[in-house]
């Protein structure tokens, strides 16, 4: 392919819009135009990129004995209301009507469509099991699109569902594709790990993230030091413990554990008060765990000052009337601003019992929504919702901690059981000939965010990196002297000897300097240049460079494509 043919204008600033790398290296080498917020142009750069991944997968799944179909992206709203999810899906789910006012939406996932063709096409055990996938533009009208490919509005998803006739063979349908998955993820070049997650909007019982491992991912991951144990931070275990009970009186300081000692010392240097205000009735020890510890009323105290400006690490917020009035402070049940509805606030007997106090305080501050008697506090259950950090204990083997990365997810894979089929009626007959549900499995890969994640992990302060399997092209051949006929031949022998082995080869024959070609073959980074020159050819010499490691060397033309090999 000759680069004065292929449109693909570099850019050598960063562009405004672009934060993280992939979305401004995507945007620099003109692989990708935004139409909209969220959604774009793939450009014939990026497409050659994208095709590789989706051959990769379906090489994969095919493999695996999945068969591939193509459903349409756009579903009518029954189906959803069959599912119940045209009510629960919320607004990333497009909406629209059609000209005879008939509801519509565009597909952000492919549950309710797939189990629409089971239940007609499936009718005994025979048939199963059964694991179709497409490969298809999603759309999810996301709240905050951003970093380009990263988070779309539209984009490429591979989706895969599996039907089974029983729980166990669903297992094995869902192992099969997890095993896949590392297949695909491995050939993509990419490194990488899968982690236990959580089910999400999908539903379902069990579930699994892939991750590509990098320093912009959304997501936190947490890994054990010593088994293999791997979670998403939303669902990483933690430790189980004994609820700890409530200390009569203020603890002494050795009675506190550390942490525990510290947040509170945190929290009261924060408000201005001596720590044993604050701890009268408010430290609930758990392992050396603490929820605990704020005096209520103080307005400025959030969660994101606790957590970020004292350091705190689980923070619930427990108070009692005795504490309020102990610290002058007016009737009332105050909560502090921002405080996410998800985390409960426990008062204890006293403070409930004035349920006109918690009320009017309520009234106030209508942001305390979850007001909750302090015997429910569970520290066990509250410490499952709230999240585990680097250096915990691995509650799976007991003797690692865990370390955290961050992680770009790239695929998941879920076992829904029979959500859909039940409320859809998916059901098949078994060999008695009783009608049951069938057992599913979903299954999806971020086609065009694996792209951009390949990216983000493979680069350098020139440009991109491509892993081999994934690039464009493999080979950047610059011609630097476009008018020298035996540099025209050289190139031209070399492009057709590496097309002989499937190698594919854009050549810069464009009327730049070698200068700029250089600094473009390093931002489009193809994984191996060949720079041919009058100067060197003349020596029968071509100079080979590797993108990744910087090595360059000189070698006989009559020998560079077998070195390239
Ligand atoms: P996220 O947590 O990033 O919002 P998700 O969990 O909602 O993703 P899934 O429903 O699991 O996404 O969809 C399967 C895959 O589709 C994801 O693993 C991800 O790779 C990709 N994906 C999801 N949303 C987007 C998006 N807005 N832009 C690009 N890819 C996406
Ligand atoms: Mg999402
Ligand atoms: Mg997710
Ligand atoms: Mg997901």
């Amino acid at each position: 392919m000759r680069r004065s043919r292929f449109l693909i204008n570099t850019l050598k600033e960063t562009p405004k819009e672009a934060v993280v790398v992939s979305h401004i290296l995507m945007l620099r080498t003109c692989m990708i135009k935004q139409l909209a917020s969220g959604i774009y142009t793939y450009m014939p750069l990026a497409l050659r990129s994208l095709r590789k991944i989706e051959n990769i997968i379906r090489e994969e799944l095919d493999a695996a004995g999945c068969q591939e179909l193509l459903m349409p992206m756009v579903q009518p709203a029954e189906l959803w209301s069959e599912s119940g999810r045209w009510q629960a899906y919320g607004k990333e789910l497009l909406r629209f009507e059609d000209r005879k006012d008939n509801g519509y939406c565009l597909g952000p996932t492919h549950e309710e469509v797939i189990t629409d063709i089971a239940r007609r096409e499936i009718r005994s055990y025979r048939e199963l099991p059964v694991n179709l996938y497409q490969i298809q533009s999603k759309f999810r009208d996301e709240i905050r699109p951003r970093f380009g490919l990263m988070r779309g509005r539209e984009f490429i998803m591979k989706d895969a569902y599996s039907f089974d006739t029983d729980e166990q063979s669903c297992d094995e349908s869902y192992w099969q594709m997890y095993e896949a998955y590392k297949r695909i993820f491995t050939r993509c070049g990419l490194t990488f790990r899968p982690v236990e997650a959580d089910s999400g909007n999908i539903g379902g019982s069990y579930t699994h993230e892939f991750h590509v491992l990098a320093g912009s991912g959304e997501d936190e991951i947490l890994s054990c030091s010593h088994c293999d144990y791997a979670a998403n931070v939303e669902r990483a275990e933690l430790k189980t413990f004994e609820p700890a009970a409530m200390p009569d009186s203020v603890p002494t300081p050795e009675e506190v554990s550390t942490p525990a000692q510290k947040t509170i010392e945190a929290v009261a240097g924060f408000l201005g008060v001596k720590p044993e205000q604050c701890v009268k009735t408010l430290v609930y020890r758990a392992g050396d765990r603490i929820a605990a510890a704020a005096l209520m009323g103080h307005r400025e105290l959030n969660e994101t000052t606790l957590r970020n400006e004292m350091g705190a690490a689980e923070i619930e917020l427990v108070t009692d009337a005795a504490t309020f009035q102990a610290n002058g402070l007016a009737p009332g049940f105050m909560g502090p601003l921002d405080w996410p509805k998800d985390i409960p606030i426990y008062v204890d007997d006293e403070v409930m019992a004035q349920s006109s106090v918690v009320t009017a305080a309520n009234k106030v501050d209508t942001h305390v929504k979850n007001v909750v008697p302090v015997a429910h506090f569970n520290p066990t259950k509250v410490l499952t919702l709230r999240a585990a950090r680097a250096g915990d204990g691995c509650p799976r083997c007991g003797e690692g901690v865990y370390e955290s990365y961050r992680g770009i997810e790239v695929g998941q894979v879920f076992k829904l059981g029979i959500k859909y089929s039940e409320s859809m009626k998916a059901f098949y007959l078994d060999a008695e000939g009783n009608e049951r549900p069938m057992v599913m499995g979903c299954y999806g890969i971020g086609v065009s965010r694996t792209m951009a994640a390949a990216i983000e992990q493979n680069h350098d302060k020139d440009g991109i990196i491509w892993p081999v399997q994934i690039a464009p092209f493999h080979v950047a051949l610059l011609n630097l002297d476009i008018k020298d006929e035996e540099v025209v031949a050289a190139c031209e022998a070399i492009e057709s000897g590496l097309a002989l082995h499937g190698v594919e080869v854009l050549v810069d024959d464009t009327a730049n300097r070698p200068g700029p070609k250089f600094k473009d073959a390093d931002l489009i980074g193809m994984p191996v240049q060949v720079k041919v020159g009058a100067r060197s050819l003349k020596q029968g010499q071509v100079e080979l460079k590797v993108r990744k490691t910087g090595e360059r060397r000189s070698v006989a033309l009559a020998e560079a494509v077998d070195e390239i090999l």
